[in-house]
């Protein structure tokens, strides 16, 4: 009797000193990787100072992602079945822990599986690109396909943050990454710009002039990718703009789709009717800081422009954006839809937010400096 007694302290003493060496966060780590993967994912709201767990589902779940600045630039995360795509890593080294914060509550095996780079500009590539001494998302989560961009401008390979994004992106090829430029991926035989992802779910790299022609923007260079569940289709066309859109449309079978990332955050240089009219989409996504004036002073043409609007407003009103910039001198931004999340399950689509479900035409910000198109005022 006596015996069993002590053998119950010395394993109650056992089970105490594991808790307390694991120590609470890893100990909250441990649990959360004995939940089974249902594909159920928290996302954690925190617009208007409120912190609530929402909790999104579905076969494919596209987030737009919020940057954690005042900068406009891209980073889409995408959950479809059990893998785990990127497409880019903006706007500043320094989202790079906002990113990294998101996505380690969402790939939680810190693995990859696709990686997409679109082209070399500061506000897609950051995250990827940084300095030797600093992790890039490279570092922080094994990439197993890497797909970038196959086109530079000329010049652009003496600058610093390319040579680190290289430097950085031939690290992860030596540890084991597979790599392709987007015009590999349509040569290549094999794949025939098709990846695979299991449960019916395909991601195509569309086939596009500028990846085999110097553009004199690197927006043109632009990797776009269409992602496609038997029912529905989900585009992303980078920072594409006119030239590369006429392209996009004559060299590939573009079909209708129920989401487009607006091309460019909203540029009056994107999303032009030769490509709206094809695709005809019903949800429109923009990643920006909404009315920031760091491109340009012009009201109109900060991002999300009125030429913009005033296009997609033939297609549809469900047009969601990521950020809200308050004032640019002091640094102040807030959320706006915040984080976007675009959730498929058999073939029905939701779109769920982190801090509002504002439609862009319903905001303040929309009243306050665009005109309201005609198709809009109806609804
Ligand atoms: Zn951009």
């Amino acid at each position: 009797m006596k015996n069993s007694i002590f053998k119950m302290l010395i394993a109650l003493i056992l089970v105490i000193g594991t808790v307390v060496s694991l120590g609470s966060c890893e100990l909250f780590d441990y649990i959360d990787a004995l939940k089974p993967d249902g594909g159920n994912d928290v996302v954690e709201n925190d617009g208007n100072g409120q912190k609530q767990d929402i909790v999104v589902e579905g076969d494919i779940q596209i987030h737009f992602l919020e940057l954690g600045n005042k900068y406009t630039g891209d980073c889409t995360y995408i959950k479809a079945g059990d893998k785990d795509i990127l497409i880019d890593a903006g706007s500043k080294v320094s989202s790079i822990s906002t990113i990294n914060e998101y996505l380690s509550k969402h790939v939680t095996d810190k693995k990859l599986e696709y990686v997409i780079v679109t082209h070399a500009h500061e506000d897609h590539y950051a995250g990827f690109a940084t300095a030797e001494t600093i992790d890039s998302i490279f570092d922080l989560y094994e990439c197993e396909v890497i797909i970038d961009f196959a086109q530079i401008t000329s010049g652009k390979a003496d600058q610093k943050m390319y040579k680190n994004y290289i430097r950085e992106r031939d690290a992860e090829i030596a540890a084991g990454a597979k790599h392709y430029t987007a015009a590999e991926c349509v040569q290549d035989k094999e794949i025939d710009g098709r990846f695979d992802l299991g449960d019916g779910i395909t991601l195509t790299v569309l086939d596009s002039y500028y990846y085999y022609n110097a553009a004199s923007s690197e927006n043109d260079h632009s990797v776009c990718t269409m992602l496609s569940d038997g029912k529905n289709n989900y585009l992303f066309t980078g920072d594409l703009e006119v030239k590369g859109e006429e392209k996009l449309v004559e060299m590939n079978e573009l079909p209708k789709v129920k989401l487009y990332k607006a091309g460019h955050h909203g540029s009056k240089t994107s999303s032009n009717e030769v490509l709206l009219s094809v695709i005809q989409p019903e949800i429109v996504c923009v990643c920006c800081c909404c009315g920031s004036p760091e491109y340009t002073q012009t009201n109109e043409n900060q991002f999300p422009t009125q030429a913009f609007v005033d296009r997609i407003a033939v297609y549809t009103d469900k047009v969601y954006v990521t950020t809200l910039c308050v004032n640019y001198q002091e640094d102040e931004f807030t959320s706006m839809n915040g984080n976007i999340i675009v959730c498929a399950t058999d073939g029905e689509v939701t779109v769920t937010c982190s801090a509002s479900q504002t439609l862009l035409k319903d905001t303040e910000w929309f009243a306050a400096n665009r005109k309201m198109p005609s198709q809009w005022k109806s609804q």
